[in-house]
């Protein structure tokens, strides 16, 4: 009997049982979730190292659908571009496609990130100036979450004033909360001390200041209550981020003032951007 003719063929090693799942490079998770409010709610997500942004852009997120296919909607990124991870302030729509599931997300899960973000809403697209302004209703402050965070947003003006417009009082508690940690903030607290203004008002529930900013603005009353000088083309800069009707009314008001709209290719003394589509 040779050894050999008791050998058992051994064949040629089998796949492995279990797949892999699929590596998406664009898929971060979720680090954070804060509800505010009944249709208000802020979440963080990793940071890909390699995911470059200026603050005040916006990037696609969105979750898979059942057909595998992402759904992406545009949001603002909220975090400041030194951060680790990526800050996002939302809506909860009830019958939105992605904000009904988006809501329930919770530590853990996964999102999906695209990577080019882009946006009006950055230092590039203005001239140098003396004030920067930031109008924003709703979710629109999510931009200007970033950049007043942001070192460079104090070192490029003597004063930075961010008005915020909601309904109610609940839906301001997000940007309050935030201006609040401010001071605490090891990068800029040191910076904002007398630079920063912060001018919450509400249109619908009573509180120290109501009204929609652009009768504010026309009625002299953020001017009167901040101690500042009407706004000029010469000292004045703004950006503006919320409801297409904000953003017309807004954009007509600074231009009478004299501002004209700047572009990334064409710095001007305003920019704008919508907070949605809708
Ligand atoms: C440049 C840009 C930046 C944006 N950044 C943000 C952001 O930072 N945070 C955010 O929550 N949304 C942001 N949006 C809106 C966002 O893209 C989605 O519309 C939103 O997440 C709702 O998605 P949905 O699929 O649930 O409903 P959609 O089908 O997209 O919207 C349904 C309807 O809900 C209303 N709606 C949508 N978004 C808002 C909103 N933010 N505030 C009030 N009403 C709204 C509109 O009437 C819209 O027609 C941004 C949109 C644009 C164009």
């Amino acid at each position: 009997m040779t050894y050999h003719s008791t050998m058992t063929k051994i064949d040629a090693p089998q796949q492995p049982l279990v797949k892999k799942p699929t590596v998406r490079p664009d898929l971060q998770t979720v680090t954070e979730v804060t509800h505010w409010t009944e249709s208000l709610f802020s979440f963080r997500i990793t940071r890909p190292s390699s995911f470059r942004f200026r603050a005040g852009e916006f990037v696609m997120i969105g979750l898979p659908q059942d057909d595998g296919k992402p759904l992406l909607r545009a949001y603002s990124i909220a975090a400041p571009t030194w951060d680790d991870t990526l800050e996002f302030y939302s809506i909860k729509v009830q019958d939105g496609p992605l904000t009904s599931r988006l809501q329930h997300i919770k530590q853990g899960d996964q999102i999906i990130l695209r990577p080019k973000p882009v946006g009006t809403l950055v230092h590039d697209a203005l001239l140098p100036g003396k004030r920067l302004w930031f109008f924003a209703t709703g979710t629109g402050i999510a931009p200007f979450a970033s950049l007043i965070r942001e070192p460079q947003t104090y070192e490029d003006y003597d004063q930075v004033i961010l008005t915020h417009t909601c309904r109610n009082r609940a839906d301001l508690e997000y940007g309050r909360s935030l201006i609040a940690g401010l001071k605490d903030d090891p990068l800029i607290g040191d910076m904002i001390d007398g630079q920063l203004e912060y001018y919450p008002t509400t249109t619908r529930e009573n509180s120290p200041c109501m009204g929609r900013i652009t009768t504010l603005l026309q009625q002299g009353k953020v001017f009167e209550d901040l101690s500042l000088p009407a706004i000029t083309a010469e000292h004045d800069r703004a950006m503006v981020c919320g409801s297409m009707g904000l953003n017309t009314d807004l954009k007509s008001i600074l231009e009478n003032y004299g501002l004209r709209e700047g572009a990334n290719s064409d710095p001007a003394e305003f920019v704008v951007e919508k907070a949605f589509v809708g």
